[in-house]
């Protein structure tokens, strides 16, 4: 688009306000979020204050081409709408007798809450000041505004220490006795600007600009550049927010919540982001002060409604007649405003179809909007406002199926505390409900100390006075945050909501000492390291640990389930080997098991014992099939003479290790069947390699050598004799089965005597590793006749798929061979990746990062899928295997299978199942809905 002066040149700039809007809600990308809705107000004639918005596009340039060039080509558009501004306001900037103040403010394309910086009350200088106080008579009030701008300009423009201000500012109140802001007179306020001056002198040596126009430039260019500070590119990082230009910026003309008593500024949800319910109009405001008042925790926030009120006085021990006096609602406070609030509550509503999350301010009595946005939100919230929309017929269940982040599922399907445990656990106080769920940890008191902690492996608990943009990524590696300060729009509650991490905020009687790394509440000291725990959705904090119970998966999230089965189309099993884990996956709601891992059965409790009584001989038998020229044991029997007592013993002691581990691995498969109830299952033959199940360390050594009845040196030797140069390319999957038959024919009789044990189930025996399909048919024919000899001793028919994975670069290249043999294939990405990629799953960790910075993959290709290289594998393989076998099953069950994006390749691909673990299974099934309804389905 080009700019208004009939010219050719682009349009950076876009006005909004007096009835007129150049842009609009569907324009994000280039006037960001908060420019995009505001113009979308003002078009809808609400009261939003008249400004302007600097693209994101600006900001892109200003990336590219520096300061002085973007600004020259701007110039004449912010001048322009400088001046449409003073014509609609009837003010003038940088002027008496009525001066146009200013407030600059980021807003990109996704919100990305106090991660980037605003200034308020430009335009001030002492010039403006004694016009604004001639023309407001109110001289308290313009000092107040004066003082935070230069507080604000100095931190966020001039980047000055911000406690050098607050230092100031503290140094005033000490000697005039006073605790609030509210309480300096205006002479107090007075000998803080001064004070302010003297700090921005001292810093940068030159005195407070005073140049209106000056002010406004400096600040566009602060917030750009705060696009790239570390705290926004971390929170970008955190979030996967990719692809954006930058920020946009948003000047527009101040309005004043803190002219007097009859002003207010507030912030405010449409429905409840915590929970989703929709009781009533949820938010909070402050009288007489500034919008970052009410962020900043500083003082008690005040409720939108009555009903908020109360209930916020009943969970805070708040007698009903303080509340009302000192605390009352705006509903009682500001009836008018409330009405007028409320009534465009519900218009935004209906506008955007969506839960808002407004700003607004109320300056002597009249409401303006500052913002709205859809609102962050709790996966519980999500999921019940999306139903409850479909319900109130705002949206289509298509629409309420896309409107959940898949991966923000995880967050409802993790423990909630037992009731009875947290009936009897010490309660220590309670706070407000920020961020909902359970969390148990051990206190630390700092955001380095979560990450330094965390990345330990310790469960930590952030306890902070107040949080700030700063302690992002401590927040982010932490069970749960407590904050002694600050409501429910605190920077606390908004981003420990965001992360669905529970949080309980603003627990006033807790008093904690950073230095001595510690907090006290009612006589109880927590120092660091000790184990708390917290209910965010009560808001309680307990002393110690409280014991977890899975979620119950009904209601919303039942609802919003049944939905994405609905519309799916692909099936999403489960990885899992033990019954345990298959009962939480089929309550997850997994169609089967697509992966059975087989080698924990070879490992627990006394089955190890077996097992190593197998490998310390199999090499043995191994080389005894070769002398005796059979290829089996029975072979092997009859032709071993009966005085070779040691080869005799050899071949005993390998036919009695799997007779050992036989009925073992019988029990484990019928348990798991029986945990499936008929639905299908796909095991997976041993993988590993055999050098895995071998201890390594001397004491291990020692204690295998005394079971096996033989000498350390002998398992030394075996350990030495097994060990390679690079396993995951060695004797393992399909080649082990190859070099020891037994151990196939020995799981697949398992696998066929449970099934003949559990009516119903429906085994498929899945061989690893193969790369070439004379592989797949020796493995097979092992398996059949295993199966062929149960079904003779049973005296009946089963039913057993046979089938294989695919995770070697070939067998995908030739999977029209491998299909003639292969009644199903399974896409083991893990492998597929590490062999395709040549990247080692125990060594790329080293680089793949910095890989992943520097944007050579976009994502680590073990957890998101390589469209472009593995990806291709995988549709050469589904095009060649259906080619050979147009019936073949397809599934996969490498990591990307609980992927969303993996996922919704799976289905593009045309696969038929995806398996995962069994907490991706919901954010599997929403994902592959989700595939469908995006391919237009
Ligand atoms: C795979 O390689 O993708 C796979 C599922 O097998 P594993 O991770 O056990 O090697
Ligand atoms: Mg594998």
């Amino acid at each position: 688009m080009t700019c208004n002066c009939k010219c050719d040149c682009k349009k950076y700039v876009y006005f909004f306000g007096g009835n007129q809007s150049e842009g609009n809600a569907s324009q994000k990308q280039l006037l960001g979020g908060k420019g995009a809705n505001l113009a979308e107000m003002a078009g809808l004639g609400l009261p939003v204050p008249p400004g302007f918005t600097v693209t994101t596009e600006a900001c892109a340039e200003y990336g590219k081409i520096g300061r002085d060039k973007l600004f020259e080509m701007i110039t004449s558009q912010v001048k322009q709408a400088l001046n449409k501004l003073e014509n609609v306001t009837g003010k003038t900037f940088g002027k008496g007798p009525n001066p146009l103040l200013l407030s600059v403010r980021s807003g990109a394309a996704v919100s990305m809450p106090g991660m980037m910086d605003t200034v308020l009350n430009l335009g001030l200088n002492d010039e403006t000041v004694e016009a604004m106080i001639k023309l407001t008579g109110n001289e308290r009030f313009v000092m107040d505004s004066y003082r935070r701008f230069i507080q604000m300009f100095g931190d966020v423009v001039l980047g000055l220490e911000h406690h050098d201000f607050e230092h100031a500012l503290d140094s005033v109140k000490t000697a005039k006795g006073v605790k609030l802001d509210t309480q300096l007179t205006t002479e107090d306020l007075k000998e803080v600007i001064a004070k302010y001056k003297e700090v921005v002198k001292k810093a940068t040596g030159n005195d407070f600009p005073t140049n209106p126009m000056e002010q406004l430039w400096n600040s566009i260019q602060a917030v750009f550049d705060s696009w790239d500070n570390p705290r926004a590119i971390r929170y970008r990082q955190i979030n996967d927010i990719r692809g954006l230009l930058g920020t946009a910026v948003n000047v527009q003309t101040m309005v004043f919540g803190n002219s007097g008593n009859n002003s207010a500024t507030g912030v405010a949800f449409t429905r409840d982001p915590s929970t989703g319910a929709n009781e009533y109009f949820y938010g909070e405001f402050l009288i007489n002060a500034q919008g970052e008042d009410v962020v900043a925790g500083i003082r008690t926030p005040q409720q939108i409604t009555l009903a908020g009120s109360r209930d916020w006085a009943a969970s805070a021990g708040v007698a009903e007649e303080v509340r009302a006096a000192d605390f009352p609602s705006l509903e009682e406070a500001m009836p008018a405003c409330f009405k007028k609030l409320d009534e465009i509550r519900v218009l935004l509503e209906k506008h955007y179809r969506d839960m808002q999350d407004l700003e607004f301010t109320i300056e002597d009595g009249n409401l303006y909007m500052l913002q709205t946005r859809n609102g962050k939100r709790t996966a519980a919230a999500a999921v019940k406002i999306a139903m409850d929309l479909v319900d109130e017929g705002l949206i289509t269940e298509k629409e309420a199926v896309m409107r959940i982040e898949p991966s923000q599922l995880d967050q409802l399907l993790h423990p909630v505390f037992v009731k009875a445990a947290e009936e009897k656990a010490v309660k220590l106080t309670v706070g407000l409900p920020a961020s909902p769920g359970a969390a148990t940890g051990q206190v630390v008191f700092s955001a380095d100390e979560a990450e330094a902690w965390a990345t330990a492996g310790k469960q930590v608990i952030l306890c902070r006075i107040e949080t700030s943009p700063e302690d992002i990524g401590g927040m982010h590696v932490s069970a749960g945050i407590l904050t002694a300060r600050g409501g429910m729009t605190s920077h606390a509650a908004v981003v420990a909501r965001g992360m669905g991490t529970c949080c309980v905020a603003g627990c006033g009687d807790i008093a904690i000492d950073y230095r001595n790394k510690k907090f006290t509440v009612g006589g109880v000291e927590i120092k660091e390291g000790d184990w708390i725990s917290l209910n965010g959705s009560r808001g309680t904090v307990y002393q110690g640990k409280v014991d977890t119970v899975e979620p119950e998966l009904t209601g919303p999230f039942g609802h919003i389930m049944e939905l994405a089965d609905k519309y799916r189309t692909l099936n999403v099993r489960t990885n899992a080997d033990t019954p345990h884990d298959t009962e939480v996956a089929v309550k997850f709601g997994a169609e089967g098991i697509g992966l059975c891992r087989t080698e924990h059965m070879f490992f627990e409790g006394d089955r190890i014992v077996s097992f190593r009584r197998l490998i310390l001989v199999a090499e043995t038998v191994k080389k005894l099939k070769e002398t005796y020229n059979t290829k089996t044991v029975d072979g092997l029997k009859a032709a071993i003479c009966s005085s070779n007592k040691a080869e005799q013993e050899a071949v005993k002691q390998y036919v009695q290790a799997l007779d050992e581990l036989l009925p073992l691995q019988r029990a484990d498969f019928i348990g798991i069947f029986k945990a499936l109830k008929g639905r299908p299952c796909t095991v997976r033959l041993l993988d590993p390699p055999l050098h895995e199940f071998l201890p390594h360390d001397e004491k291990g050594q020692q204690e295998m050598a005394a079971q096996m009845g033989t000498s350390v040196d002998e398992i030394r030797t075996l350990v030495a004799s097994l060990h390679e140069f690079n396993p995951m390319l060695g004797h393992r999957g399909c080649r082990l089965g190859m070099t020891y038959p037994e151990v196939t024919e020995m799981q697949a009789r398992a696998i066929c005597e449970a099934a003949c044990k559990v009516e119903g189930s429906k085994p498929e025996i899945m061989v690893p590793l193969v790369g070439n399909v004379k592989e797949l048919a020796i493995q097979k024919a092992i398996i059949k006749e295993a199966i062929a000899a149960v079904e003779k001793e049973q005296g009946r028919k089963l039913d057993v798929m046979i089938g294989t994975m695919i995770e070697i670069p070939r067998a995908a290249i030739t999977a029209d061979k491998i299909a003639e043999e292969a009644e199903f294939f399974s896409f083991g990405t893990n492998d597929l990746t590490q062999m395709g990629c040549g990247f080692s799953r125990d060594d790329a960790g080293k680089f793949l990062g910095d890989y992943v910075r520097e944007s050579i993959y976009e994502y680590d290709p073990f957890q998101v899928l390589d469209q472009e290289g593995i990806g291709e594998l995988v549709k050469i393989a589904v095009e060649k295997g259906r080619k050979t076998r147009p019936n073949i099953k397809l599934g996969i069950c490498g990591e990307h299978g609980g992927e969303p994006s993996s996922v919704e390749f799976c289905y593009n691909a045309g696969l038929n199942y995806v398996s995962c673990s069994p907490y991706r299974v919901p954010i599997a099934r929403l994902a592959a809905a989700q595939a469908v309804i995006r391919a237009g389905k």
